[in-house]
Parts: C-alpha cells; structure tokens; sequence
C-alpha cells in the first residue's frame, strides 16, 4: 500500500497505527483572496498544502500526517478588490485552537503549521501559546521564513509583498496553467511614506487596505516573474522546510 500523506485519506485504524510511531502533525494554513488581475484567488492556500506534501516526500518514514487545509484566513485588508473572503481574528483562533485541542487528545505532541499568509501570522502566533498554555501542544510554525534566503538572492523587486514577482513565479512554477499572463502588468505602489515601506529597514509598522497602496492588487513586480525563478524558490524552500519538519518531528 501506498504510504499516505494525508490525514483526510486515512483510516481510523491507519491514523492508530501512525499514533504510536509519530507525534508531530502538519496544519496547512492560506487564505482566499485578490492576488492581482492574474493570479488565483487560492494561491496561499494551495501553496500551503504544495509546499508541505513535497517537504514531507523528502523524509524518511514515518511521516508526520498533513491535516485539511485552512482555506479561509484574515484577508480584510484585501476586500477592496473582489473575491476576497475574510474570517475575523477570533474564527481563525477558534479554528486552530479548536484543530490543536482535537490532535493533541489523539496523542500528537507537536503541530508545525506552514502558514502561506502573512496576514494570519500574528492571530497564529497567540493561537500557539494559548494550545501551549491551556492545551500542553507544542506549536511550530513557518510563514514562509523557508522561502527567505532564495527570495533574498533572486527576487530583486522593490516592497515584493503580494502577487508581485515572487508569488507569481511561485505561481507559473507549480500552476502555471492557471496564471493569467496576458493580465501581467507592473503596478502603480504608493505608500504614505518611505519610512513604511516594506523594504525600508527597518519598516514603521502602519495598517492599510490593499487597495490604498496598489491600483492593481498586486504589490511588488509580476512582470519580473520566470519559471525558472519559482522552480528555484520552491527547490531551495522545500529542502529548508523538510529539514524544520525533520528537525521537529525528532524533538
Ligand atoms: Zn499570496
């Protein structure tokens, strides 16, 4: 039999077995939002559920069970553009917390979340200490800090946040089909001021709506955007992330 990765795609009877032998839990998190004229709505979270799949394929067995993705998360500040859809922070928190509770009773120590949406990292965060204080699970979490050094060294545009030239060559790398090419174009960015822009060092913390900063949606520059640059990103990411996941798993 196949070794399943999800926790979705097995048994009760598989899910006991696979109990004894690992403690630790994959949670994908995303969200469902505008990324730009190009890109789909549900970039994050499959990205989500990509990255970890092919993380976890590069471990030796056992291996930690991936659980359904968390499709939804706080997408408030995109819902200028449409098909955003926006849970409120306490939902996420419930949700996870919720998640966490139900795994830990099932005998898993540790969750390693791989979040997709820099928007969910904070409410994520004050999920992982209260399932730690109040439920005694341990969580671990990345939101894309796998991703960073490859970022650093190819992605050269400037505030390269969202559906700009690192998410779309992400995109045009492992769902290249669904990338709208034609609709490619450099948006028009306008922050309030230098000083909180994402690339000043280091940034002055401000809060905005995705519309008030891009007249497209996306921010960063799509137009950089290669296949070969994303199949790059996903490489260096993934064997980052295997080795986290590894790292916890033996904790
Ligand atoms: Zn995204």
């Amino acid at each position: 039999m196949v070794e399943k990765l999800l926790w979705g795609e097995m048994t009760r009877i598989e899910l006991e077995e696979l109990s004894n032998d690992v403690d630790t839990v994959l949670l994908p998190v995303g969200s469902i939002e505008q990324h730009g004229p190009h890109l789909p709505l549900d970039t994050d979270s499959y990205d989500a559920m990509y990255i970890l799949k092919e993380a976890v394929k590069k471990l030796d067995p056992p291996l930690p069970p991936i659980l359904p993705t968390i499709s939804y998360g706080l997408s408030e500040h995109h819902m200028g553009f449409k098909g955003s859809i926006s849970l409120k922070p306490d939902t996420l928190m419930s949700l996870v917390v919720d998640i966490g509770r139900s795994v830990k009773k099932h005998g898993f120590n540790k969750m390693f979340i791989y979040n997709a949406h820099g928007g969910n990292t904070s409410v994520l965060k004050e999920a992982a200490l209260r399932l730690k204080y109040d439920h005694d699970l341990h969580v671990f979490m990345d939101s894309g800090e796998s991703m960073e050094p490859a970022k650093k060294e190819l992605v050269k545009s400037k505030n390269d946040v969202h559906a700009g030239e690192y998410e779309t060559s992400t995109s045009l790398a492992n769902r290249g089909d669904l990338v709208d090419s034609d609709r490619i174009s450099k948006p028009d960015l306008k922050f309030p001021h230098q000083t909180m822009e994402f690339d000043n060092k280091p940034p002055l913390f401000f809060t905005w709506y995705t519309h008030e900063l891009t007249d497209t949606g996306a921010i960063g520059d799509p137009t950089k955007a290669t296949v070969e640059k994303g199949e790059k990103l996903w490489d260096s990411g993934i064997d980052i992330l295997a080795e986290r996941i590894a790292l916890v798993k033996e904790l």
